[in-house]
């Protein structure tokens, strides 16, 4: 007796766009079964390890694709894991993939890339319909006391469920075709596909009545590498991953001593995922004699090395293990090892020996890297190699350069590596903390990733030299490197009194902002700096802090002056003239918020705006000898009187 059953909306919206649409690659519907049977396949050979009462417990694990070029129909069946009637329920009723959900979003969206959008997307099962008209599921699963089902669906929005007769393990999809898909009834046809399409499937495919399967059956990963064109690795990748982007780089292992395994990983060209990917979660596949053990397995990478894509399939791992305690052998500790130093020194060789390739990985993935070495400790002496950094060295953006070069450049008597953190090139490029820096030729790396400012807490120090912070507030770079010529002969610095009223006039006006207020030796052509007392090491997780919680209060900071500029000597002035106090705090005020800006922590930058007005407005007045700053401010908060101000 067959009952009627509605699909869910979504899987309906997906029937439609497949049934409706002009895909003309209409062939991936195969791959997408024979991907799906291959997997009922992998499911039971896994299940068939621990369990000794599977119905047909001899049968030979395959797929067979019958054709009737006449009835118009394409079989697909596999002596796979087979579904009871609530997992064909739940398996092709309703779509549970995050991935199909997507699929439908973007085609709603965009519904004229349709075509490209197939294509590039594991759309499963339900590719069946690009060229069916009715498709019927007949399925026994592997548990002996299960009854047989079949599923039955015309691309309406409902679809039937019967008892059947199917006596042998597995599934059988049989799919009636369009009248203008009756090519994938011919046999060469199919052949063609499953060749170009399904090669590397592990289980025998038998097309029509042949003896002999039609797919090579041998994983990529176990050929030898001599065999293998670029194309074959990239068609794999793409396979795997869905990733349209492709590879950056691929790294295939045969080793044979200690352990014998195989592996075939995948740099992805970008840090972003297709998110049409079916690969959604990290991990590798893993295979124990070419029986997949796990679909994700994240115990073989460190964490940090997540990015990585692609297959393990090790000789070694005993069969007769579960998921959880394949995780406690000693083959496994062996191939983390193994593979996470085969990766590491592959990137190693790649940024020493070709920088062109290199680069754009790590521009990709540095971010990873420097978790990793802010994690994993013991890796550090490997990952040091692979960091690269925009540097003051050529002060261009574009060119980055290792710890190595940057140790090679150090100025005579230099014993640090100095970095300043900022939140963009642009921004660090124009702070004032470089000032001494650029004047005595020392270079400073710049660390403007949101991971770099952790960065100092992995690498403390590079080749016994320390990395230094530039804001920190006992520096004394004065016995390094050497002056430029024009800066040899500074600007005049303000007396020794006179700076001293204006410190303790700027110190009155910020108060508890700052911890004080004292001459810098530092700054050239910035008025002002902030500069931490603190321990590197809390400077750190304070930044950490305030990056996770914008509200987190940075800890004070001691204000330094230039004492040779001209703004300090101006508010000095005016201070011993008995100026205008209103206009020398609204100066002052700016001052240490430009410092704050300049450092990437002020917490509102557009409550300057306010005051930065007033200040244009007594720049101006006092040039053309109209008004002072304390008639301005009066004018500003009294609108009308304002008017009148300027227009008389
Ligand atoms: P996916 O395979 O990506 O999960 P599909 O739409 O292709 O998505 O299949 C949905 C589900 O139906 C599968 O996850 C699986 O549980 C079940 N299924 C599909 N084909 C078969 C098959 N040949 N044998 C057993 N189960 C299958």
């Amino acid at each position: 007796m067959s009952e009627k059953l509605t699909f869910q909306a979504e899987t309906q919206q997906l029937l439609d766009i497949l049934i409706h649409s002009l895909y003309t690659e209409k062939e991936i519907f195969l791959r997408e079964l024979v991907s799906n049977a291959s997997d009922a396949l992998n499911r039971l050979q896994f299940e068939s390890l621990t369990n000794a009462g599977l119905l047909d417990a001899d049968a030979e694990l395959a797929i067979r694709i019958s054709l009737d070029e006449d009835a118009r129909t394409l079989t697909i069946s596999d002596t796979g894991i087979g579904m009871d009637r609530a997992e064909i329920i739940a398996g092709l009723g309703t779509i549970a993939k995050s991935g199909a959900k997507a699929f439908i979003e973007t085609m709603r969206e965009q519904p004229e890339s349709a075509s490209d959008i197939i294509g590039q997307f594991g759309v499963g099962f339900y590719s069946a319909f690009m060229v069916a008209r009715q498709v019927d599921v007949v399925s026994r699963s592997y548990r002996p006391d299960d009854e047989a089902v079949m599923w039955s669906a015309s691309g309406g929005t409902d679809y039937s469920l019967a008892p059947a007769d199917k006596t042998t393990r597995g599934t059988d999809v049989i799919i009636h075709l369009q009248d203008d898909a009756v090519e994938f009834a011919r046999e060469f046809r199919v052949k063609d596909i499953i060749r170009r399409h399904s090669d590397y499937v592990a289980f025998p495919i038998y097309v029509g009545d042949d003896e002999a399967a039609t797919n090579k059956q041998q994983a990529i990963w176990r050929r030898s590498s001599s065999e293998l064109a670029d194309e074959d690795y990239d068609s794999f990748y793409k396979m795997l991953t869905m990733d349209f982007g492709g590879a950056a780089h691929h790294l295939h292992i045969r080793a044979d001593v200690p352990m014998q395994f195989y592996a075939l990983l995948y740099i992805p060209a970008s840090n972003q995922p297709n998110v049409f990917s079916p690969r959604k979660d990290p991990g590798l596949k893993l295979y124990a004699r070419k029986v997949l053990i796990e679909e994700y397995n994240r115990e073989l990478l460190p964490e940090y090395l997540s990015f990585v894509q692609g297959v393990v399939d090790s000789e070694d791992l005993p069969l007769s293990v579960t998921r959880e305690s394949i995780q406690a052998t000693r083959v496994m500790a062996s191939l983390q090892k193994t593979l996470k130093r085969r990766i590491l020194s592959e990137l190693k060789r790649m940024a020493k020996n070709n920088r062109d390739k290199y680069l754009p990985i790590f521009q990709e993935f540095g971010a990873w890297l420097k978790q990793g070495l802010v994690v994993e400790s013991d890796d550090r002496d490997d990952l040091e190699p692979l960091l690269f950094f925009q540097t003051t060295h050529d002060e261009d953006p574009s060119q980055y350069h290792s710890l190595e070069d940057y140790i090679g450049r150090m100025a005579e008597n230099q014993s640090h590596i100095f970095y300043i953190i900022a939140d963009d090139y642009s921004s660090g490029a124009r702070s004032p903390h470089l000032d001494a820096f650029r004047q005595r030729g020392i270079e400073v790396l710049y660390f403007t990733h949101p991971v770099d400012a952790m960065l100092p807490m992995g690498l403390p120090d590079y080749k016994e030299r320390k990395l230094v912070s530039v804001d920190s507030a006992d520096l004394d770079l004065g016995a390094i490197g050497e002056l430029a010529e024009a800066d040899a002969t500074p600007r005049e610095s303000l007396a020794d009194d006179a700076f001293a009223d204006l410190q303790s006039y700027v110190e009155r006006t910020l108060g508890e902002r700052i911890s004080a207020v004292r001459a810098s030796s530092a700054l050239v052509d910035n008025p002002a700096r902030l500069v931490s007392d603190d321990e590197a090491s809390s400077r750190h997780m304070h930044r950490i802090n305030r990056l996770l919680d914008k509200e987190y209060e940075l800890p004070v900071k001691t204000l330094e002056l230039n004492a040779r500029h001209p703004l300090m000597h101006n508010l000095s002035g005016l201070l011993a003239s008995g100026g205008d106090d209103a206009l020398v705090e609204a100066v002052i005020e700016q001052v240490f918020e430009t410092a704050l800006l300049q450092d990437g922590i002020h917490p509102d930058p557009s409550s300057m705006a306010q005051r930065l007005t007033l200040l244009m407005q007594a720049a101006t007045g006092s040039a053309s000898g109209e008004l002072g700053f304390a008639d301005l401010r009066t004018a500003i908060t009294e609108p009308e009187a304002d008017a009148s101000a300027v227009d008389s």
